[in-house]
């Protein structure tokens, strides 16, 4: 990914997570027990256009490893976008880091442009794939792939 924004970079993986049914509740990288965490997601939507939403997501402290449900990702752009920017709606999107809390706070009160918001964004160090690799009875054993 290319280098963007000023800040170092935080959280060491990213992945954001294809599967409907599962919700990754145990690290599939360490097999670690996850925790819920709220952050503010930068999202780069095409053409132009940053949006954070701020996002429960999955992680995992052991690994520095932040998992973002694909599909609950997908609800919430498509909601702003019906609020704000419907001609946006279903465009292509990346996610492409996470803000600080005050930052996103301070965004809500009064909207960025979207060079200030890139100054305030810590890009994922890592994005990380995983598929299935094989079930051990009701478990699934998870492998990252490039
Ligand atoms: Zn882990």
């Amino acid at each position: 990914m290319k280098r963007i924004g000023k800040q170092p970079r935080r959280y060491k993986f990213f992945f954001q997570n294809p599967y409907r049914d599962v919700r990754f509740s145990y690290c599939p990288k360490c097999e670690g027990k996850t925790k819920l965490r709220k952050v503010p997601l930068v999202i780069h939507l095409e053409p132009q256009q940053p949006v954070v939403l701020n996002k429960s997501c999955r992680y995992c402290p052991a690994c520095d490893l932040l998992i973002a449900h694909q599909d609950e990702v997908e609800e919430q752009l498509a909601y702003l976008c019906s609020q704000r920017q419907p001609d946006l709606t279903g465009n292509e999107y990346l996610i492409m880091g996470t803000m600080d809390r005050a930052d996103w706070q301070r965004s809500c009160e009064q909207p960025m442009k979207p060079a200030e918001m890139l100054d305030c964004l810590y890009v994922f160090k890592q994005v990380l794939k995983f598929e299935p690799n094989k079930w051990i009875k009701l478990n699934v054993e998870w492998k990252a792939v490039d």
